[in-house]
C-alpha cells in the first residue's frame, strides 16, 4: 500500500513537471510574455532566475522586425547576452574557487532588507520570508505564488505603480516571490532534461535566487506585451521605471554592462527593494549593489 501511494505521489510530480514544461513550450509562440521561471524551465539558463535566462531568450524573442529602429542596441544587446553567457562559464570558473554552491557564504539576516543574495551568497537552507503579502497592483502571472511580497516592499510596489500610474505608465507585476521549493523544482526538472553538471552550470541553485527573499518583483507593461526582455528598459515605462524606481525604494539590481559584477545579464525589468535610503544611494552613486555593499573580490 505504501508503495502504491509512493507511485502515485511519483506521478504527480511527473506530471507537473511534464505539465509545466509543456507550459512554457506552449509558450514560444508568446516567448515575449515569458517569465524567468518558463525560462528557466525551458532553457537550464542560469538562474537566479532572470538572468541570463533573459538574456537567452532575448535573442530569441525580441523580432529583430519589431524592434528595427533597436537594431543597433539589440546588436548591443547580444553582445552583452554573449557576455552573460561567458558569464555563466566564467562562473563556473569561479566555482572551481568557490566550487560547489556549498561554500557559499549564508547570509547572516535573510530578513534584512538590504540583504544581499547572489551566487556567492545565499538564504538559509529552507528560508520563507516573514509577512508575504500580496501588493495590489495589476498582474499578469502564471502562478498565483508569484504575487507575493512581504509587506513593506509590496506598499512600495503599489506606491511605484501608482506613481507610474500618474506618470502614463501602467506597470504590470509579472513574477515576484518564489519559494525554495519552487526554485528545487526548477532545477530538478534542469537536472531531469540536461543532466546535473549542465544544470548546475546553468541554473540557479535554490537559496540563491534573489525572488526567494520575498523583496523583487519583475515587472513589465501589456504594451512591451509583459515580456521580462531588455527591450523593456528602452521603453517610456521602463526608462521611468530606471529613472524613478528608487524613490520608492527600489534598485535594478542588474544593470547594463555590469554582469561582471553582478554575475547576470542586464535586466531592466527586475526590481528589487532595499528602502528608499539606500535604493537612493545606489542610484545616485551608480553602483551595483555589491559595489555599494564592498562585495566585489
Ligand atoms: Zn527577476
Amino acid at each position: 500500500m505504501k508503495r502504491l501511494i509512493s507511485i502515485l505521489g511519483m506521478v504527480c510530480i511527473l506530471v507537473i513537471i511534464s505539465a509545466c514544461q509543456n507550459d512554457t513550450e506552449t509558450k514560444i509562440g508568446q516567448e515575449a510574455l515569458n517569465t524567468e521561471e518558463s525560462l528557466e524551465e525551458k532553457s537550464s539558463i542560469d538562474v537566479q532566475d532572470d538572468n541570463e535566462n533573459e538574456s537567452t531568450e532575448n535573442d530569441g524573442t525580441e523580432p529583430d522586425d519589431s524592434n528595427s529602429n533597436e537594431s543597433e542596441s539589440n546588436d548591443q544587446e547580444s553582445n552583452n547576452t554573449s557576455e552573460s553567457d561567458e558569464q555563466g562559464t566564467n562562473d563556473s570558473n569561479n566555482s572551481n574557487e568557490t566550487t560547489n554552491e556549498n561554500d557559499a557564504v549564508v547570509v547572516d539576516d535573510p530578513t534584512a532588507m538590504d540583504v544581499v543574495v547572489n551566487k556567492d551568497r545565499k538564504l538559509p537552507e529552507g528560508y520563507e520570508p516573514p509577512d508575504l503579502t500580496v501588493p495590489d497592483v495589476e498582474f499578469h502571472v502564471v502562478a498565483e505564488e508569484r504575487k507575493y511580497m512581504r509587506a513593506e516592499s509590496a506598499n512600495a510596489l503599489e506606491s511605484l505603480f501608482q506613481a507610474a500610474s500618474e506618470a502614463g505608465h501602467q506597470l504590470v507585476g509579472i513574477s515576484g516571490y518564489r519559494s525554495q521549493q519552487t526554485q528545487a523544482a526548477v532545477f530538478a526538472s534542469n537536472v531531469e532534461r540536461n543532466g546535473r553538471e549542465h544544470a548546475l552550470q546553468y541554473s540557479a541553485q535554490p537559496g540563491h535566487s534573489e525572488h526567494q527573499t520575498g523583496l523583487t518583483m519583475d515587472v513589465s507593461t501589456a504594451s512591451n506585451d509583459y515580456a521580462l526582455t531588455e527591450s523593456f528598459g528602452q521603453t517610456p515605462a521602463g526608462q521611468w521605471v530606471a529613472d524613478h524606481a528608487h524613490e520608492h525604494g527600489f534598485v535594478i539590481r542588474y544593470p547594463k554592462g555590469k554582469s561582471h559584477i553582478t554575475g547576470y545579464g542586464y535586466e531592466p525589468w527586475h526590481l528589487r527593494y532595499f528602502g528608499e535610503s539606500i535604493a537612493t544611494e545606489i542610484y545616485e552613486a551608480g553602483l551595483t549593489v555589491e559595489e555599494y555593499y564592498g562585495l566585489v573580490e
